[in-house]
């Protein structure tokens, strides 16, 4: 089956693109071809614009009730359910994701998303009313933002593409997503999905295309909002157009986040723990907890079992389901991440497993040596920078006092951990970590709570009523006093 595409998805049918150019999705283990689609044009955003304008502008969909866009959605999650492995499968070959975290994080965990907004929209206060301050009553409605532009990354493309196409349309928006170049595959076959479930024509328009084009998807005067996952360099500019034209924006973007390590640990458990937590989807995670943060008194002993731990996993064959660290998406990152592990030496750290050049056994592909750096200092750019690879550093305190300052050291607040065996211990650190979301002893997201970041990590929060919120206005109306 090839997954060869030819066509955009607009106003409700595949639609032939303005330029012959195309984008190549390369296996990232193999190097081969996995498929070609065409390269989004401004001239083919105008077009995707322009029909989720018109979708909106003219319906049906925002003048549809809740519960009738609840209907809708509740078929497309039904249909989406039964496509998750190949889901899954899509999203392997083109970014080269393990199919381990494939087949839990971003299908499955995509679905999963799409069901809890169902559940949100079905008791949200669409329109409530409220005794008015000055007697009677007010009532206060939360209708669509309008016309979104989301824009998902590569690293997870799925569940940053959910997480924005699910509250937008049971908001009542449209839509025009721009997935990354490197991952077109999954949006597709989401709107095959879509289209099947009976949304109307217009209402989700997809067409993959570059930064460029990105550009120039945020700054067009059919936008009402912008919902950007991906770098803080990229997000900073995106708000800038969004500021200056006073759009709605919501933004997640990098991470450098922290697991504290306090003596009482479980040192086994906090190792398998972290082999998640730290280098899941091969450290490409936003919340990839890549500071571990260790006392000076139990430093080696926490260097000794990460080294044990990190090299005992599985590099390999994303498609093979033993692998745990598969490639890095495209020969770009993988230089990215050998010049960090380079600067590290540089800056004086010392490296305990891996190191730059190939993972034993492989000749080919965009893969980097899982590697931990010991005797890090938290102001080395290896501690402050997002290496976004498995690349993790051990950097020593001397109480829990000390290990929050270090945590909290950083431009980003995005996620985090703490590993102890004394659960009040652990709640008194997620309290003083400045993130917007924490873990203890564990890290899992979950859909009914919000999840966004402080600093630079990001403006707005998706999942959750929060999530669901985001694509909405508030509108009050002052109903007639008698009288009046
Ligand atoms: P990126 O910023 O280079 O690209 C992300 C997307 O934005 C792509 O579709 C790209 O084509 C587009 N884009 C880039 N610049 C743009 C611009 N100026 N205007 C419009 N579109 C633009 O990021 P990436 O390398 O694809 O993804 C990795 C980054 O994403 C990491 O920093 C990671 O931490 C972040 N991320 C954050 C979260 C989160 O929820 N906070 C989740 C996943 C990834």
């Amino acid at each position: 089956m090839t997954l060869d595409r030819t066509a955009f998805f607009i106003d409700g049918t595949w639609a032939a693109p303005a330029s012959s150019d195309l984008l190549q999705v390369i296996s990232p283990h193999s190097e081969e071809l996995v498929a070609t689609v065409p390269e989004g044009a401004a001239a083919d955003i105008d077009a995707a614009v322009a029909a989720a304008r018109r979708a909106f502008d003219e319906g049906p969909w925002p003048q549809m009730s809740p519960e009738e866009r609840i209907e809708v959605m509740a078929s497309f999650s039904m249909l989406y359910a039964g496509k998750l492995a190949e889901m899954a499968d899509v999203i392997t070959a083109e970014m080269g994701s393990p199919t381990s975290f494939s087949n839990l994080a971003q299908a499955p965990a995509s679905w999963m998303m799409l069901e809890s907004f169902l559940n949100i929209a079905r008791a949200f206060p669409w329109e409530e009313v409220r005794p008015a301050a000055l007697g009677g009553d007010v009532i206060v409605r939360r209708e669509s933002v309008g016309v979104v532009a989301a824009i998902p990354p590569w690293n997870v493309p799925q569940f940053t593409t959910i997480s924005k196409v699910a509250p937008a349309l049971l908001a009542g928006c449209t839509i025009v997503v721009k997935p990354a170049p490197e991952t077109p595959l999954d949006s597709y076959l989401m709107a095959e999905l879509l289209q099947e479930a009976g949304v109307p024509a217009g209402v989700v328009n997809i067409v993959a295309a570059g930064r460029e084009v990105g550009e120039h998807l945020v700054a067009h005067p059919g936008i009402d909002k912008v919902a950007f996952t991906g770098s803080t360099a990229a997000g900073r500019k995106i708000a800038a157009v969004c500021g200056e034209q006073l759009k709605r924006v919501s933004l997640e973007l990098g991470g450098k986040s922290a697991a504290i390590v306090l003596d009482d640990a479980d040192l086994s458990a906090t190792m398998e723990g972290l082999k998640f937590t730290a280098l899941m989807n091969s450290g490409q995670a936003c919340v990839a907890q890549t500071r571990i943060l260790a006392s000076r008194e139990n430093y080696d002993a926490v260097v000794d079992a990460l080294a044990e731990t990190v090299s005992a996993m599985t590099v390999g064959d994303p498609m093979d389901p033993a692998t745990e660290i598969g490639p890095l998406v495209a020969q770009r990152q993988q230089e990215r991440v050998e010049k960090y592990i380079a600067l590290g030496q540089e800056e004086g750290a010392r490296v305990v497993v891996g190191g730059n050049g190939m993972p034993g056994g492989l000749d080919k592909g965009w893969y980097v040596r899982p590697t931990v750096f010991a005797d890090v200092d938290n102001r080395m750019r290896i501690a402050q920078e997002e290496i976004f690879g498995p690349v993790l550093s051990v950097i020593p305190f001397d109480d829990v006092d000390d290990a929050i300052r270090i945590a909290n050291d950083s431009e980003y607040g995005l996620a985090g951990t703490v590993w102890t065996a004394d659960a009040a211990a652990g709640l008194d650190v997620a309290r003083r970590v400045r993130t917007g979301t924490y873990g203890v002893n564990t890290y899992t997201m979950d859909f009914a709570a919000p999840f966004g970041g402080y600093k630079a990590s990001g403006l707005g929060r998706e999942f959750g009523p929060e999530g669901l919120s985001a694509y909405t206005e508030l509108k009050s109306i002052y109903p007639s006093a008698p009288g009046i």
